[in-house]
């Protein structure tokens, strides 16, 4: 009960504190992964005696406030307003959509996923399914950002990715029968969302009534979580199985999931046999993520793997020109060929840095030239003294015992793979700035109990054998190289 909890009642129509109240109210009553996949890209819509309407994107999301979370609003809005006004769930991609705070590094506002812009061709108003018929044609999911600039016609293709995009394209063409599963995989910011998107988008140009779900893996985790606690596993089934095309991005989060990995196999065994197309993209091959269970590595291999690479020099050029283009400007050679030879393994990086510098050079009315690069883009060129990042301490790791990081990431425990991953536990944990948590994740997804407990067992060694803390902080001095 949250009456007299002490919220301050909104003034009328300040819509936005309002509903940072009932957010405030609703993170104290649910868990956190509930509240983030459910109400933050939520919003209000109004709010009186008639009722208080909240509004959600789509009507998977719809369905679910209501069936799950009504009790949980119903105290919220109560405690907030101090009247129990009745709760009405809305749907409106565009409102929910503005109500989701971008992150600083993603690209222009995502287009709410209901019916694609096709350019101009198909300009169908939204619709959105219900209960467990979803109506045709459409894409629905929970996370529904498809960016409207993740297309074909706008991806760079060189010899790092040309046969992932073939691959992408002919899915595309014939879902179900050519590749399936679809199987990406490459380390990030290579373009696998952008590929997997592209790939939704043209089939909803070819044939706008598939049903195509696509969302991240979290998403599919969370989902089947809230579905386990409610009790509501044969509804989140019947949506999951009811597909033409399931895309699920960044399936290594499977990773150590052992129950969400039993459902997804299920999943998958269900879609697979009655010829329905599977995407999956991820950071690794399925032989290397992390405790994947091997009939799930087998199947994800029945398909097509392919890897998407790190681009080229050629490439980057192709892309960093392509990317300014975009923006209205061309880049010259010499600034182009300066940020491609500095960034060499990171497309999302390519297209910061063009992002920065032409945004600098218009706001000061500069023209663009190297130096201008070197000055605007200078923590690029001069790596930062004293902040190794986490690559930097898993490379370190990896040359100086000749492990690979998917070693280090696996569960193995000899002393010659566990010794070693303790080790870098304790140097990111010296050295960066990343959480347990994080640091656990860097490693194959431990548990931040385990960090700690690397980070004492190394201390202890340190203090009792002279020979290792030497070494130790040998290599503790090269990362601050
Ligand atoms: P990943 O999912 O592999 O981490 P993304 O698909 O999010 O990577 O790509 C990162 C950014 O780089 C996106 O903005 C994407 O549009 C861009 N990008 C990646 N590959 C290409 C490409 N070949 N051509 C144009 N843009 C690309
Ligand atoms: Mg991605």
């Amino acid at each position: 009960m949250f009456v007299g909890s002490g919220f301050p009642t909104p003034t009328g129509g300040d819509l936005s504190g309002a509903w940072e109240q009932i957010q405030a109210a609703l993170r104290k009553s649910i868990r956190r992964e509930q509240f983030e996949t459910w109400f933050r890209r939520a919003g209000l819509r109004s709010f009186g005696p008639e009722g208080v309407h909240i509004v959600v994107q789509n009507g998977f999301a719809a369905d679910w406030l209501r069936s799950n979370y009504m009790n949980a609003l119903e105290q919220a809005t109560r405690a907030v307003f101090g009247q129990g006004w009745p709760i009405v769930i809305d749907i409106d991609p565009e409102l929910s959509a503005q109500a989701r705070p971008r992150s600083p590094d993603e690209p222009a506002a995502p287009m709410p996923v209901a019916a694609p812009a096709t350019n101009g061709v198909h300009q169908r108003a939204p619709r959105e399914p219900r209960g467990n018929a979803p109506e045709s044609g459409l894409l629905w999911s929970s996370d529904v950002a498809l960016n409207p600039h993740y297309r074909f016609d706008n991806f760079v293709v060189g010899p790092c990715n040309r046969f992932a995009y073939a691959a992408a394209v002919g899915v595309s063409e014939s879902p179900g029968k050519s590749y399936n599963p679809f199987f990406l995989h490459g380390s990030v910011g290579l373009g696998k969302t952008h590929l997997l998107q592209s790939l939704c988008y043209s089939l909803l140009e070819r044939d706008p009534q598939t049903r195509i779900l696509y969302l991240s893996c979290e998403t599919f985790i969370n989902h089947f979580i809230s579905a386990l606690e409610n009790g509501d596993l044969q509804k989140f089934r019947n949506k999951y199985r009811n597909v033409d095309v399931l895309v699920v991005d960044d399936i290594h989060l499977l990773a150590n999931k052992e129950r969400t990995q039993e459902e997804f196999f299920h999943t998958f065994n269900t879609l697979y046999n009655a010829s329905k197309q599977i995407v999956l993209s991820s950071d690794s091959p399925p032989k290397e993520i992390p405790t994947l269970q091997d009939r799930l590595v087998s199947r994800f291999k029945w398909g097509l793997v392919t890897e998407i690479e790190k681009p080229c020099y050629e490439t980057r050029m192709a892309i960093l020109k392509r990317k300014s283009r975009e923006r209205g400007k061309e880049l010259p050679d010499s600034v182009a060929q300066l940020v491609a030879e500095h960034i060499d393994s990171n497309i999302r990086e390519l297209e910061g840095a063009v992002n920065r510098l032409l945004g600098y050079a218009s706001l000061n009315n500069l023209d663009v030239t190297p130096d201008l690069a070197r000055h605007v883009l200078r923590d690029i060129f001069v790596s930062p003294k004293g902040q190794p990042s986490m690559d930097d301490v898993l490379r370190l790791i990896t040359s100086h015992f000749q492990l690979k990081v998917t070693e280090l990431q696996s569960r193995r425990r000899t002393k010659a793979i566990a010794h070693p991953r303790q080790i870098g536990m304790y140097l990111a944990r010296t050295i960066t700035r990343h959480s347990l948590e994080e640091i656990g994740g860097f490693f194959g997804g431990r548990d931040h109990t385990t960090v700690l407990y690397a980070v004492e067992q190394i201390e202890k060694q340190m203090k009792s054998d002279d020979r290792f803390r030497a070494s130790v902080q040998g290599l503790l001095s090269q990362l601050r190289r």
